[in-house]
């Protein structure tokens, strides 16, 4: 029944058992009645009697009794009858057996209505207000701020939208997405490292992130490891304490990959790594510095092993990082003029046939021709075998004089992943089926460089995994890119 019915029914029927008194005191039956019932009728509406607490309710409605007596029995009634209100003290004295009425009257409404809420009929009875259930939370915890971790946040926030029975978190070591594949811009100068770097929290805004590095993931106690310092807020109960530790019920792994240099630790000594910005400023003020040497430097030699840089591999790092150097040392050649041009140098040596192997055949080479106009020497089926202090050694044998060497040859997926016991594929990726699932670990999923995901046909519907499904809002088709080596 809807509640201003009930409450209106229940406050009439308790003003009308309550009336008796009223007549009483008013020595009129039918004013009684009707004054009686009618408040009776707004007392329920305007207070909606609760059950219990009977002498609460009883000394609240006899206030109301005095307030009543001084309207109805002080004013109205005099009024009425064409006489003044009774404002005096003679008046007062009169109408003080209707104020013990209507105080009178007042208790017992109060008290009348709270009982009809305990043992009245049914349908007049309040219908107990139920706690308002917490919902238990499901806990997805992404680790990584790249692209794969990004864009799964991004697509569950519209997948689950307010849905508090749902928490998203996001570790990451660093605050802001990087747009890796203008990176190289970054190195040749052309642009800032602002303007390819997205802050985490603007773009997330139903995701907690925690920016912190990972250090253990315990697949076990489903807890996930993080060093000290980072800080992972704890409910709103426990204001202002944070833990090191987060626990989670679905966990996706998107922690990308590291440079391997496949044990060659000379290598490893010597080169620069390219993956974030860090490093793309770093090679950026490397080539300034081999600049500003150079052109103070009188022995042709020794400029030429200053001006000349190498970057190992020809994926989409290297090639990048290659033309972007080429065009930026070229640039620079106004500003030197001890310089000759042809001292400059920029040597990508790739291991395999054809630059830019995730691309076709006839665009990698499209690009090796465009470059190599441009001044790129590129040093095919070669690989970097060592290095030493001023020098870079080829396989087939040869010795580049440089003190510039940039790694992009190798990488391997996130090394804290080695300690898993999950199935990896011979690079060390996790393997995920079409779904991203990590077969065999409920609630666990892989994606981008750190994942071996197999290819398929490029748009995969997702569920709500089973634990998932009683959250309210419907599950929308999200689009996943298949390939192992992440986004294209
Ligand atoms: C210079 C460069 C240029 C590229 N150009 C292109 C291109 O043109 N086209 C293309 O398709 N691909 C390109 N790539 C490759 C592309 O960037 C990757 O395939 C893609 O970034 C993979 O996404 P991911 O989410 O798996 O890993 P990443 O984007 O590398 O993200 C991994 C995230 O995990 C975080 N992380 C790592 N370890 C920890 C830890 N212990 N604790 C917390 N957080 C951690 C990192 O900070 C990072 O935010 C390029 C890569 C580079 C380096």
């Amino acid at each position: 029944m809807n509640t201003y019915i009930r409450r209106a029914m229940l406050g009439t029927f308790a003003g009308l058992v309550s009336s008796a008194v009223l007549v009483l005191a008013l020595g009129n039956s039918v004013l009684g009645v009707v004054l009686g019932t009618t408040v009776g009728l707004a007392y329920g509406l305007g207070v909606g009697p609760r059950s219990g607490g009977y002498f609460d309710g009883g000394m609240t409605a006899a206030a109301l009794g005095v307030a009543l007596w001084a309207m109805v029995s002080v004013i109205l009634v005099p009024l009425a009858s064409g006489e003044e209100p009774y404002w005096t003290t003679e008046g007062m004295r009169l109408t003080f057996p209707a104020l013990v009425g209507w105080v009178l009257y007042g208790a017992t409404l109060g008290f009348v209505a709270r009982a009809m809420c305990d043992f009245g009929p049914t349908f007049l009875r309040p219908v107990p207000e139920l706690p308002t259930p917490i919902p238990a939370r499901t806990r997805i915890v992404i680790l990584g701020g790249g692209f794969g971790g990004v864009t799964t946040a991004l697509h569950l926030e519209q997948v689950f939208g307010a849905d508090p029975s749902v928490a998203l978190t996001l570790v990451s070591e660093t605050n802001a997405l990087l747009f890796t594949p203008m990176l190289a811009e970054v190195a040749g100068g052309s642009l800032e490292a602002a303007h390819i770097s997205c802050p985490l929290r603007t773009s997330l805004r139903r995701t907690t992130v925690i920016r912190g590095q990972v250090t253990g993931i315990d697949l076990e106690q489903r807890r996930i490891r993080l060093s000290p310092g980072a800080r992972v807020p704890l409910p709103p109960s426990d204001t202002g304490k944070f833990a090191e530790e987060l626990a989670y019920d679905h966990l996706v792994l998107a922690l990308g990959a590291v440079p391997s240099y496949v044990g060659m630790s000379d290598v490893q000594a010597q080169a620069i790594e390219f993956k974030s910005l860090a490093d793309a400023i770093r090679i950026r003020s490397q080539v300034i510095d081999m600049f500003e040497r150079a052109d103070s430097e009188p022995d042709s030699g020794v400029r030429r092993s200053m001006l000349t840089f190498v970057i190992a591999g020809g994926g989409f790092a290297g090639a990048e990082l290659a033309g972007s150097l080429n065009d930026y040392g070229r640039g620079m050649l106004a500003y030197y003029p001890n310089i000759p041009t042809d001292e400059v140098k920029v040597v990508l040596v790739h291991s395999r046939e054809r630059i830019l192997p995730e691309l076709s055949g006839p665009l990698a080479d499209y690009a090796l021709r465009q470059m190599a106009a441009r001044g790129v020497t590129f040093k095919l089926n070669t690989r970097v075998r060592g290095a030493r202090d001023g020098v870079v050694l080829l396989q087939p044998e040869e010795e580049l004089r440089t003190h510039t060497l940039v790694w992009t040859a190798g990488t391997a997926p996130h090394p804290l992943l080695q300690a898993l016991a999950l199935a990896r594929d011979r690079r060390g990726g996790v393997i995920v089926d079409p779904t991203l699932a990590v077969p065999g670990q409920e609630g666990v999923w892989g994606l981008g460089d750190c994942a071996a995901v197999p290819h398929g046909s490029g748009v995969i519907p997702v569920r709500r995994p089973r634990s998932l499904q009683s959250a309210k809002r419907p599950c929308s088709r999200v689009t996943s890119t298949p390939g192992s080596e992440g986004c294209r």
